[in-house]
């Protein structure tokens, strides 16, 4: 499950041919047929192909796009990404032969299938939630994390609800299902500031430049814990979120059956549950 230890696909081995019995143009042939089987990547479709038969957009790689900070499914410590997301398609890498590499790029490039399609990335793992006019656009793994909306406020402040903040000022995170929930909501007279990612938005909270901010409660019970004392759950809006690995539309299907099998088998072989508990320090509900 550790990362950047993951052996890379067996080498190729060529049969032995005794090289003094053929001629020159036999062995140039042979180093050409050597370098192809190598597999550098430079195919003409611009796929790779790994050591399960999965096709890949780099050779030797599961190329992952995400958009930074989702702590606790993707952050940067330290200068190497982690997080649950990131635990999970390791074992999908590892599963291939292949290690993980982590692009970070707009939530609205990744929702929208355009990084898939246009081969920036693999395999998308973005905390994402599985939506039907997203499910039209990607192609979505079986879910593997449930999730619901939460209010994060500033603790003691009081805020229990989206219209006890009217008059006040409330954010939310572009592009996200939070984003959708406060828009179908419309409460009265609160004033709602769109922030591009996580960061910026837990910052205009912690600033005073709003007063309450809607986003998964699985980032914000993961904040509440780092920051202790700072901040607490205003409400919760039970949406009934399901979170999918997503793969280019009908692009990858071996990709998609791998990633199935792999998470069905995590869930099954209690490796689900070890990373579960690294990333959230409970076991998660069954
Ligand atoms: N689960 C939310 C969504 O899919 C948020 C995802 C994110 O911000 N990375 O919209």
């Amino acid at each position: 499950m550790s990362r950047g230890v993951i052996p890379t696909q067996g080498g190729y081995t060529p049969s032995r041919v005794p090289a003094r019995s053929v001629g020159v143009g036999a062995l140039v042939l042979a180093m050409i047929t050597l370098a192809a089987g190598c597999g550098s990547g430079s195919s003409s479709s611009g796929t790779s192909t790994s050591a399960g038969g999965v096709k890949l957009v780099a050779a030797g790689k599961l190329t992952t796009c995400t958009h930074l900070p989702y702590a606790p499914f993707q952050s940067s410590e330290g200068g190497k990404i982690v997080g649950f997301d990131i635990d999970m398609i390791d074992l999908v890498a590892k599963k291939l032969g292949v290690t993980q590499t982590v692009v970070d790029t707009p939530f609205e490039g990744i929702k929208s299938g355009q990084d898939l399609n246009t081969g920036k990335c693999d395999i998308a793992a973005a905390g994402m939630t599985i939506k039907p006019e997203r499910a039209k656009v990607i192609d979505f793994s079986v879910p593997y994390f449930n999730a619901t909306q939460a209010l994060l406020i500033k603790k003691g402040t009081g805020y229990a609800s989206l219209e006890s903040l009217s008059g006040k000022k409330l954010g939310d995170q572009s592009g996200t299902t939070g984003k959708d929930y406060v828009t179908s909501q419309h409460p009265a007279g609160v004033t709602v500031t769109e922030f591009e990612d996580l960061a910026t938005l837990q910052q205009a909270l912690a600033t005073d430049q709003i007063q309450g901010a809607v986003d998964d409660l699985p980032v914000w019970t993961d904040y509440i814990k780092k920051n202790p004392g700072k901040f607490e759950i205003g409400a919760e809006f039970n949406t009934g979120e399901q979170y999918g690995f997503g793969i280019k539309k009908s692009g990858n299907p071996e990709l998609l059956k791998t990633v199935n099998q792999v998470i069905t088998a995590a869930k099954s072989d209690g490796t689900y549950n070890t990373i579960y508990e690294k990333w959230f320090g409970t076991k998660p509900a069954s």
